[in-house]
């Protein structure tokens, strides 16, 4: 608000939070892990705390194999068979996303990156404030990714054993075409390869935080959001 001359201007719009985001978390943030570690199970509990919309590859590269786009055609391949799409792909993906005005305070990125050549790359357009690496040992991700159902009307993902769905979605939850046991292990591989050598290469940078993802989903959830306010706190 600013007064001069006995004239109050009033802004237009208040801004939605009263202080400007402190700078232990004004960039993106990056939601890292082997796939089934919980990732998309947090994010969206990570998205309403720091107000940063979630976007995940994977489910951009799944709407585009549904709505049979060209880039939908060229990844599918590649996904069926538990490998990572080629960089140029998602990089390109990635790069339009971010020029969206909504990102402008940032993303919550959840499946990328995934190679050391897309985390340079967003390196190059973009400032990582915190990387949320979920471990979980791999026989924990295979028994949860095996088990694990999402309902296709609501978006929410279950577990047959730990996180049954509610009856009413009971009959309608679909499981994903790469959650068998065979993808999941190819998954693991690559995961292995290419994109577990990334924890360190954050690590140099100062900005990972290592979370415990062995643990129920509420406690992983605390563990994350403790981390964050940590991070935000020291930076402040
Ligand atoms: P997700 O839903 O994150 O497990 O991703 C499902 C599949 O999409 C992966 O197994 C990859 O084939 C592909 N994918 C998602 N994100 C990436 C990425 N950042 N780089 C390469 N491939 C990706």
């Amino acid at each position: 608000m600013v007064i001069s001359g006995g004239n109050r201007t009033i802004p237009d719009a208040l801004p939605l939070f009263p202080k400007p985001p402190r700078r232990g978390v004004n960039g993106s943030i990056v939601l890292f892990g082997p796939p089934g570690a919980g990732k998309g199970t947090q994010a969206s509990r990570m998205s309403k705390l720091t107000g940063k919309p979630q976007v995940s590859t994977g489910d951009m590269l799944r709407a585009a194999v549904a709505a049979d786009t060209d880039l939908g055609r060229e990844a599918k391949g590649y996904m069926d068979a538990g490998l990572l799409v080629p960089d140029e792909i998602i990089i390109g993906l990635i790069s339009e996303r971010l020029q969206q005005p909504d990102a402008e305070s940032g993303l919550l990125l959840d499946g990328y990156p995934r190679t050391i050549i897309q985390a340079k790359s967003l390196d190059k357009i973009e400032s990582v404030s915190a990387v949320v690496s979920i471990e979980v040992p791999d026989d924990a991700i295979v028994q949860r990714i095996v088990g694990r159902r999402m309902d296709p009307e609501t978006g929410k993902i279950y577990h047959i054993e730990f996180n049954p769905p509610p009856a009413e979605a009971a009959n309608r939850v679909v499981q994903r075409k790469d959650d068998n046991e065979e993808t999941v292990r190819s998954r693991l591989s690559a995961y292995h390869e290419q994109t577990a050598p990334l924890a360190n290469w954050y690590g140099e940078r100062g900005v990972l935080l290592r979370i415990n993802g062995n643990q129920g989903i509420e406690e992983v959830g605390d563990s994350i959001e403790s981390a964050l306010l940590e991070l935000s706190g020291k930076d402040a």
